[in-house]
């Protein structure tokens, strides 16, 4: 008699449901559903899950299982064999641009990077990490590379100084999602940074001009924010 009004479970995953699904936890897996999703390869260290129902591939950061995006398991091969200990002279310009952190805690550059075949690419976020290059985050970049792909690393004019960067770290929440500082150029035009944004490049106004405006962000004012739709977005991997 109560099993009729207990809610029933699903077969599947949340992504075989909501092909939007980013991640879910293992608890939530297991309370809603009748869990197609098994462990199927090994790549790097990094155990691979699918759902027999939806093809999706998974792997997993502590209790949660993350979506695979296309394409990213070649990726993950290629990460498991690079070597992908930072050089010392490259680490050395690194560091004199200045590491700050990402959302997930680990540090982050934005550089002009040299690659070995002599490519050059003035939006890149490198990125010092020990997680495979899985997941979400990394299909936000067009171009992704690693540590040992890259010849020679300066400062970009798009980044934004390591000061600015460490300040805007520290900001407060304002609207959802919204953690704004506000900065402006030598002509005075005020714009606004975004929690932890590295770069800036908008109505020709580039990260490298932008010195703080020391006030506080006001919901009646007009600035200039970022364009966040670099053609070139770049990251490299380097090991933590
Ligand atoms: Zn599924």
């Amino acid at each position: 008699m109560f099993n009729l009004f207990k809610r029933q479970k699903k077969n599947g995953c949340p992504n075989c449901y909501d092909k939007n699904t980013i991640s879910f936890g293992a608890d939530y897996l297991e309370s809603k559903f009748i869990s197609s999703i098994h462990l199927t390869d090994e790549i790097g260290g990094i155990k691979i899950y699918e759902c027999e129902k939806c093809k999706t591939q998974f792997f997993k950061d502590e209790n949660l299982y993350n979506k695979i995006v296309s394409g990213q398991i070649e990726l993950l091969k290629e990460w498991s064999i690079r070597n992908l200990v930072c050089p010392d002279d490259i680490k050395r310009e690194i560091e004199k641009i200045g590491l700050t952190n990402d959302w997930m805690l680990d540090k982050i550059a934005p550089c002009k990077i040299k690659l070995n075949n002599g490519e050059i690419y003035e939006l890149t976020t490198v990125l010092f990490t020990s997680k495979p290059p899985l997941g979400h985050y990394y299909s936000m970049y067009k171009n992704i590379f690693f540590i040992d792909d890259i010849r020679q690393v300066s400062e970009s004019k798009f980044g934004i100084s390591l000061e600015i960067r460490q300040q805007a770290e520290k900001s407060e929440e304002k609207r959802m999602g919204f953690y704004p500082t506000v900065l402006k150029n030598k002509e005075g035009t005020k714009v606004i940074l975004n929690g932890i944004s590295i770069f800036f490049n908008s109505n020709n106004i580039v990260g490298s001009d932008l010195e703080f405006a020391n006030e506080e962000w006001n919901h009646r004012e007009k600035y200039i924010y970022d364009a966040d739709d670099y053609e070139e977005k770049t990251i490299v991997i380097a090991l933590k």
